[in-house]
């Protein structure tokens, strides 16, 4: 595992190699179908967990999943088959006895969502929040795709009605729902912002929808980003730096040195307002950067000037 200091201006908005990701051309063009269990999910669902379980008890949280995808993948389907990024993620992770226990959470839930069986379908942000939120708590998945919005509707009420939480998938803008959610009542929210950058747009509607936590003192986010070039990542952090937020962190993995703007290079996860998993995210982010990355991966954990947050 590594940590490491990456200078302000190093940082960008990435595309992904696979081209149902990325392409540009229909604002629902992007499939996470192709990328279900890949190096990212791991990474942003891992931490997601460990952020989950250090929540503060006392008082009922809601989850607003502002792109929640389907929430279940059959990584026996063509799209898994086709990328192949399964087997080299949750592929991988599952195959390694040695994983540093702060994934034990993440494994136990694809364990379970498996029937204990052998690895068939991955848990996507939807599924894995519902599972580890508390009965009282609440859970809003926003998904605009219909394909992807059935299968959300379909599983994700099952497996909140068994841990007595409120779920609402709603085939609904998620920045639209997360700002109307914002303007509600001050009570504990946690937004997790994960879209999938097709649009030159995304950014700053991120960055507008995060602008809304300033009026929130129990509003939290969780706010995922590709790694490609380096100019438009850095353009972001100076935007959210703008915002005046508190507490802001970022977990990042780089697969490879960015040196190939035309590549998905690695991928960030801003941590804003929530519980302290510095050292949880460390060990993460270095076991998907050293199993998934090439020569000069790196994986780490750094405040907004870009120091180190932690050493492992
Ligand atoms: N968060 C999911 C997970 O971790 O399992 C993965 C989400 S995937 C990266 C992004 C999803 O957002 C896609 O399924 C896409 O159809 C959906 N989407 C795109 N724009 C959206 C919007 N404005 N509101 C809600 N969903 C959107």
């Amino acid at each position: 595992m590594q940590t490491f200091i990456h200078p302000q201006s190093d940082r960008s908005k990435a595309v992904a190699d696979e081209p149902a990701c990325l392409s540009g051309v229909s604002p629902l063009n992007y499939r996470h179908a192709f990328h279900a269990g890949n190096f990212a999910d791991l990474m942003k669902h891992a931490i997601l967990l460990q952020v989950l379980a250090q929540r503060p008890a006392a008082t009922p949280l809601t989850v607003v999943d502002t792109h929640a995808g389907a929430g279940l993948y059959d990584l026996g389907g063509e799209a898994a088959a086709k990328s192949g990024e399964a087997a080299l993620g949750v592929g991988r992770l599952m195959a390694d006895p040695a994983t540093p226990p702060e994934f034990a959470p993440l494994k136990a839930a694809i364990e379970a969502v498996n029937g204990g069986g052998p690895l068939r379908l991955y848990p996507g942000s939807p599924w894995l929040t519902v599972q580890a939120l508390a009965p009282g708590d609440a859970y809003v998945g926003c998904e605009l795709r219909p394909d992807d919005y059935g299968v959300l509707a379909r599983e994700i009420p099952r497996v909140a009605t068994a841990k007595r939480v409120r779920a609402t998938p709603l085939q609904r803008d998620g920045y639209l729902e997360a700002a109307a959610r914002l303007k509600a009542s001050d009570t504990p929210l946690l937004l997790l912002i994960d879209p999938p950058f097709e649009r030159g747009d995304e950014y700053a509607e991120v960055l507008e929808t995060l602008a809304g936590l300033r009026r929130r003192r129990a509003a939290s986010a969780l706010v995922w980003l590709p790694l490609k070039d380096l100019e438009t990542f850095d353009a972001f952090l100076r935007g959210l730096d703008a915002l005046g937020l508190p507490d802001a962190a970022v977990a990042e993995v780089r697969l490879r040195p960015l040196s190939n703007p035309m590549r998905m290079n690695g991928c960030a996860l801003i941590m804003i307002g929530v519980p302290d998993v510095v050292a949880q995210a460390v060990a993460i982010c270095g076991w998907v950067a050293t199993n998934a990355g090439e020569e000069g991966s790196r994986g780490g954990v750094c405040d907004m000037d870009g120091a180190n947050l932690a050493k492992s």
